[in-house]
C-alpha cells in the first residue's frame, strides 16, 4: 500500500524518482490510484475539464491509467467496452483495445505529441473519437508519462455519413445518384482487375421526355419518372444497380458472364417493360427508351471512359432503335479528338487561349472580392470551344501541364496589370483551376511559384481550384503538395464539391480553405427542399471545419435571397456576371466596389 501511496505522490511532482512496484501489488495499488485523487483541489480542477482526458504512464512495462478526470470515466462507463476484458486487463484497465499498441508504441518512445482517428466498437453502434497523446516533460530518468485526451466525434462523424447518404441518392425516385453510380462502378473496375468479374453499363434515355413533361405537368412527370424507375427495376436481377443520373437518363451496372449477349437481353427486358403505357390520371402515356451498352474491359481504366462508350453506343442506338453495344470503331469521335489534340497543342504554342474572368461576390457586402480565371479557345474556324471539351482532351494528351502552367501564369499577370491600372494593389484574387492530371503528373509547387515570381504577385492573391478526384487519385501525395502550396500562403478551394467522393472528413485534414458547392446542388434549391437540406448542411459543417463557403451557378435573385440566409460567404454565377474578358471584368469591378 505504501508502494501505491508513493506513486501518487509521485504523479503530482514534475521529476520524480522512477517507482518500482512489486508485482503482486500491481492490481492493488492501480486500483487505489484510480480513485484516490491526488489532493482533492487537483482532482476538482481536472474534473471541470469539458473533455476526457487520463494520465497514462507505464506500470511493468504495460500502459496503465495513473489518473483520469470525471469526463473519462463518464466516458468507460458509458461505454463498457472501454474497459472490457481482454488480456492485459488486469494491468490497463479503462484503456479501450485500439488505444494500447498506440501507448505502447508511444511511451516508450520520444515523439512529443501523437494525434489518430479511433473507432470504437464496429458499426452503427460504434464511437468516434479523436486522440491525442502528449508526453509529459517530467525529466531523463523519470518513467515516460503521457497525458491521453479523446474527443468523442461520433455526432459529427454521423452527421457526415448521412449527409453523404443523402448526397448519394436521387431525391425523387429514392434511386443512387450519378456520383453512386460511379462510386459502384468504380468498385466493379476493380473487382473485375482483381477477381476478372465482369460487368456492362447500360445508359438508359427516355425518348421524348421533355416534351411529355411539357405537356402533362412537372408533378405528373415526377410520376412517370417514378414509375418507370420501378419498372426497370423490375427488369433487373438482385445484384444489378439501377441509378438515376439525371432527369430522363437512367444507368445500369450489370454482372454479366462474359460477352454482350447478355446485356443486350437485359436491353431487351427494360424495352419490353416500358412498352405497356402509362397510366397518369386520364392520361395514357407511352414511354420509349434508347439503350447504350458498353462492356468493361482491360483497356478501359476510369469510370468516365466507360461511360463515354456507352453513351457512343447509344448515339447509334437513337438511330438504329434498338439497344447498342459499343464498338470501338465507334470513336470516329476519337478521331476527330486526334484533329482536336492537334489543333489544340498549335493554339497553346501560339498562344491563342485566352482567360475568361468571373466575378465572386461576397454576400454580405455584395462586392466583388476576385475573379476565377476560366479558359477560352476561339478556333479560326469552328468558334468557341467550351473547355468542358477540350479540357479533357487536354487531359488525355497532356496537353493540361503546358495549359495550365500557362494558366497561372496568365491570370496572375492579368491580376498585376490590373493592380497597375488602379495604380495600387487591387483587393482582389484570382482563382486558377488545377487539374487532377496535372497534380498527378507535374510539379505544381514549382509552377505556382514561378507564376508567382514572374508576375510579383503575393501568395494569398491566388487561389488553387482542384477537384475532389486529385484527393482520390493520390491522397498521401496530394496531402504533400498542398501543404507546399499553403506554405506560399496560396489559399486552396475544392472546386464541385458534393460531385465527388471524398468525406468532408478527410478534407479536414487537408489546408482547405473555400468549399465551392456544386451547381447541381444549388439550382434545383427553390423548387427542391432536399437540395435546401443538403445545402444547409454542407455550410454547416464548412464552417465548422472553419471553411468558407461559395456557391457556384447562381442565376436569380432568389436564389441570391436563399443563400444569404443560408449564411454562405461567396457567390458565383449568371445573376452576377457571366466569364468576361479581363478588360470588361476589371471595368465591372471598378464599377461594382465603385
Ligand atoms: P468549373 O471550374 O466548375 O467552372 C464553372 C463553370 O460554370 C464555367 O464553365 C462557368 O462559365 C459556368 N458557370 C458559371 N456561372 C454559371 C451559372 O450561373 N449558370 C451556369 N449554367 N453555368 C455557370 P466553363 O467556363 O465552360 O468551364 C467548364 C469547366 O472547364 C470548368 O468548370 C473547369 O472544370 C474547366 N476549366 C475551365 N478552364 C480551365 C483551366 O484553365 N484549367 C482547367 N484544368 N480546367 C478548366
Ligand atoms: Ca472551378
Ligand atoms: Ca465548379
Amino acid at each position: 500500500m505504501r508502494a501505491a501511496k508513493t506513486l501518487i505522490s509521485n504523479l503530482s511532482e514534475e521529476a520524480g524518482e522512477p517507482v518500482v512496484l512489486p508485482a503482486h501489488l500491481l492490481p492493488v495499488a492501480l486500483q487505489e490510484l484510480l480513485d484516490t485523487p491526488r489532493t482533492a483541489a487537483q482532482q476538482e480542477f481536472i474534473d471541470t475539464l469539458p473533455i476526457a482526458i487520463a494520465l497514462v504512464g507505464l506500470v511493468d512495462k504495460k500502459p496503465a491509467i495513473l489518473a483520469r478526470n470525471r469526463a473519462f470515466l463518464e466516458l468507460s462507463n458509458r461505454r463498457p467496452r472501454f474497459a472490457e476484458a481482454d488480456v492485459s486487463h488486469e494491468l490497463c484497465p479503462g484503456i479501450a483495445l485500439p488505444l494500447l499498441p498506440e501507448l505502447e508504441s508511444f511511451l516508450p518512445g520520444d515523439e512529443r505529441e501523437r494525434s489518430f482517428d479511433m473507432q470504437e466498437g464496429d458499426g452503427i453502434s460504434g464511437r468516434h473519437f479523436a486522440v491525442r497523446l502528449s508526453r509529459l516533460n517530467n525529466g531523463e530518468s523519470a518513467p515516460p508519462r503521457c497525458i491521453l485526451s479523446l474527443i468523442d466525434r461520433t455526432q459529427q462523424v454521423e452527421g457526415e455519413r448521412s449527409l453523404r447518404s443523402q448526397m448519394l441518392r436521387d431525391s425523387l425516385t429514392g434511386l443512387p445518384n450519378r456520383a453512386a453510380f460511379a462510386e459502384q462502378v468504380e468498385q466493379a473496375m476493380a473487382n473485375h482487375e482483381k477477381e476478372g468479374r465482369n460487368f456492362a453499363v447500360l445508359l438508359v434515355d427516355l425518348t421524348r421526355f421533355s416534351r411529355v413533361n411539357e405537356g402533362v405537368g412537372s408533378l405528373a412527370g415526377d410520376e412517370l419518372i417514378i414509375t418507370v424507375a420501378r419498372r426497370l427495376i423490375s427488369a433487373l436481377r438482385g445484384g444489378d444497380m439501377l441509378a438515376r443520373l439525371a432527369g430522363d437518363e437512367f444507368a445500369v451496372l450489370l454482372n454479366v458472364a462474359d460477352n454482350s449477349d447478355e446485356a443486350l437481353r437485359a436491353a431487351r427486358r427494360m424495352q419490353a417493360c416500358l412498352s405497356t403505357p402509362i397510366r397518369l390520371g386520364e392520361l395514357e402515356i407511352k414511354i420509349d427508351c434508347a439503350i447504350g451498352v458498353a462492356m468493361m474491359s482491360a483497356a478501359i481504366d476510369d469510370v468516365e471512359d466507360l461511360i463515354r462508350n456507352a453513351q457512343f453506343a447509344m448515339k447509334r442506338a437513337k438511330i438504329s432503335g434498338h439497344a447498342e453495344v459499343y464498338q470501338p470503331c465507334d470513336s470516329t469521335t476519337a478521331r476527330e479528338r486526334f484533329g482536336l489534340e492537334t489543333e489544340l497543342r498549335r493554339a497553346i504554342e501560339r498562344d491563342q487561349l485566352q482567360l475568361a474572368f468571373q466575378p465572386l461576390i461576397e454576400l454580405a457586402s455584395g462586392q466583388v472580392i476576385g475573379f476565377e480565371a476560366l479558359a477560352r479557345w476561339e478556333h479560326p474556324e469552328k468558334g468557341m470551344i467550351s473547355p468542358a471539351e477540350f479540357i479533357p482532351v487536354a487531359e488525355e494528351s497532356g496537353l493540361i501541364i503546358p495549359l495550365g502552367r500557362w494558366a497561372l501564369r496568365s491570370a496572375t499577370r492579368t491580376l498585376a496589370e490590373w493592380d497597375r491600372k488602379s495604380g495600387s494593389p487591387t483587393p482582389l484574387h484570382v482563382a486558377v483551376n488545377v487539374s487532377a492530371v496535372q497534380f498527378q503528373r507535374d510539379d505544381v509547387v514549382s509552377a505556382v511559384k514561378a507564376a508567382l515570381t514572374e508576375s510579383g504577385i503575393s501568395g494569398n492573391r491566388l487561389k488553387i481550384e482542384l477537384t475532389e478526384s486529385c484527393i482520390v487519385s493520390d491522397p498521401d501525395g496530394i496531402a504533400k503538395v498542398l501543404h507546399a502550396i499553403n506554405d506560399l500562403d496560396v489559399k486552396i478551394a475544392m472546386d464541385d464539391f458534393g460531385t465527388g467522393y471524398s468525406s468532408l472528413a478527410y478534407l479536414q485534414r487537408l489546408p482547405i480553405d473555400v468549399l465551392k458547392i456544386d451547381r447541381s446542388f444549388i439550382a434545383p434549391m427553390l423548387e427542391d427542399r432536399d437540395s435546401v437540406a443538403i445545402v444547409r448542411a454542407v455550410l454547416g459543417l464548412a464552417s465548422a471545419l472553419g471553411m468558407t463557403t461559395t456557391a457556384e451557378g447562381v442565376e436569380t435573385q432568389a436564389l441570391v435571397e436563399t443563400l444569404v440566409g443560408l449564411g454562405c460567404d461567396v457567390a458565383q454565377g449568371y445573376y452576377f456576371a457571366r466569364p468576361l474578358p479581363a478588360d470588361e471584368a476589371y471595368a465591372y469591378f471598378r464599377a461594382r466596389n465603385a
